[in-house]
């Protein structure tokens, strides 16, 4: 059972949606904490309290702004610890309802209402803000894991994700449609990342959480670290508390999802731990075994207590090497890498009216499979369905895929260039894009 609740302020009192803020005298950067996206997860809202209150004994900020949004109030509220329990969401994820490309208002469910509400809260202070803008979504996990911190893979967000010694897990946004930290980074332009810090009702998740907002206010600039006295360095606290995994980036290969209410995680499949493809079982559902389709580490397996249809049942990640991230760096930070590709790559074009997206015709798309375009700084937008063959498989194919290309390419040059070879978009053409922060 949860043995925290930050449902209302006080019994009977309706909460605010905003838990509390400090402004300091000078200008400087917003820090945004959001905490309760989901109801069952009050941790990072009872750890901004706790600095929120150690910042005003502090007389702190001395400059910018950092300020608490309280995430989904409804199911925050109909949070019953001792009897009912604490809801996830009433009727819908309301993680997933922040997609700018789906019209706002059109659905009237609850975490519609909570959606627009806090997507007005969050606006609000980015058209104020006097500096920059960084947003941290707070949230706990259900099973047993160290903490970690999902961020985008912009140059700015992934410089900010690195002074937390946590993993950092790279790609979720291309996995889940209508994340807060997608819109917060695509429409308002804020560096953003979730933090989890935990189990659910473990009280050092709401520990982790308050080192993760004073390391967050020291990065953005807000609140040195040493402003203020803490009884175990934030740093050292993360440290312990990522298990060895600190430094260590992630990238996502698999998400499975939930399709019964007969679904449970084999005992023993724990965040982070390995599994090979098609052999290990990582869960049952209407009594059949799930066998992992690619090979890598768990992540995020879902032992919630009301699984739903829909919900997230596990995802599979692989480990993102130093060298990698270094050359990513660079490449990304280059004009003409991204002027040179539909020039130099068979199947690569420019897709019109779009001045950072690619289209990628899918057997090339293929080959390059999304680890190339993420080197390269883009976000895959639109790709075929995931297809996860055997080594020696996925080589014929790029043989004959390649062979393709150049036949396709010496084609197309006899013809009158690549675009003579190739129609504007086709339905199945992968889209990819730069990143925002990138290029802003
Ligand atoms: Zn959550």
């Amino acid at each position: 059972m949860p043995v925290m609740s930050v449902a209302a302020d006080e019994p009977g009192i309706k909460p605010n949606r905003i838990l509390g803020c400090r402004t300091g005298p000078e200008a400087g950067p917003t820090l945004v904490i959001v905490g309760g996206i989901h109801g069952n997860e009050p941790s990072g809202l009872i750890a901004a309290e706790r600095v929120l209150a150690a910042l005003e004994e502090a007389g702190l900020p001395r400059r910018g702004r950092v300020v608490a949004l309280r995430g989904n109030l409804t199911a925050l509220v109909a949070c019953d610890p001792k009897s009912r329990g604490c809801p996830r969401y009433i009727d819908v994820d309301l993680n997933r309802l922040f997609d700018s490309s789906s019209p706002n208002g059109v659905a009237e469910g609850v975490e519609h209402r909570e959606r627009r509400a806090l997507e007005a809260a969050i606006g609000r202070e980015v058209a104020e803000a006097r500096g920059r803008v960084y947003l941290i979504d707070l949230h706990t996990v259900s099973s047993d894991s160290p903490p970690f911190v999902a961020v985008e893979d912009s140059l700015a967000a992934r410089r900010f994700a690195m002074a937390f010694p946590l993993p950092k897990i790279l790609g979720i946004e291309e996995e889940l449609r209508g994340l807060l930290i997608d819109d917060a980074t695509n429409r308002l332009g804020c560096i953003s990342m979730v933090i989890e810090s935990g189990r659910h009702d473990d009280p050092f998740s709401i520990d982790v959480h308050e080192a993760a907002i004073w390391l967050a206010l020291a990065e953005s600039g807000i609140v040195p670290l040493d402003a203020v006295e803490h009884a175990e360095d934030p740093r050292a606290l993360l440290r312990r508390a990522a298990r060895g995994r600190a430094g260590h980036f992630y990238e996502i290969r698999y998400r499975e999802v939930i399709r019964s209410r007969d679904f449970r995680i084999r005992p023993g499949i724990d965040a982070f731990v390995p599994v090979r493809a098609k052999r290990t079982v990582i869960a049952e559902q209407d009594g059949q075994p799930l066998v992992a389709p690619v090979g890598g580490l768990v992540f995020m397996p879902n032992r919630q207590t009301d699984p739903r249809p829909g919900d997230d049942a596990y995802f599979i990640v692989g480990r993102v090497g130093r060298v990698w991230l270094r050359m990513s760096a660079w490449l990304r930070t280059k004009r003409w890498v991204h002027a040179i590709q539909p020039v130099v790559l068979p199947g690569v074009r420019r897709r019109p009216g779009h001045e950072h997206d690619l289209l990628v015709a899918p057997e090339i798309a293929v080959i390059f499979r999304h680890q190339l375009f993420h080197l390269l700084g883009y976000r895959v937008i639109r790709r075929g369905p995931q297809e996860f063959a055997s080594p020696p498989a996925r080589a014929v194919r790029a043989v004959r895929a390649v062979v393709a290309a150049l036949w396709r390419l010496a084609v197309g040059v006899l013809r009158g260039g690549e675009r003579a070879a190739l129609p504007t978009e086709r339905p199945d053409d992968w889209i990819v894009r730069r990143r925002k922060l990138d290029v802003d």
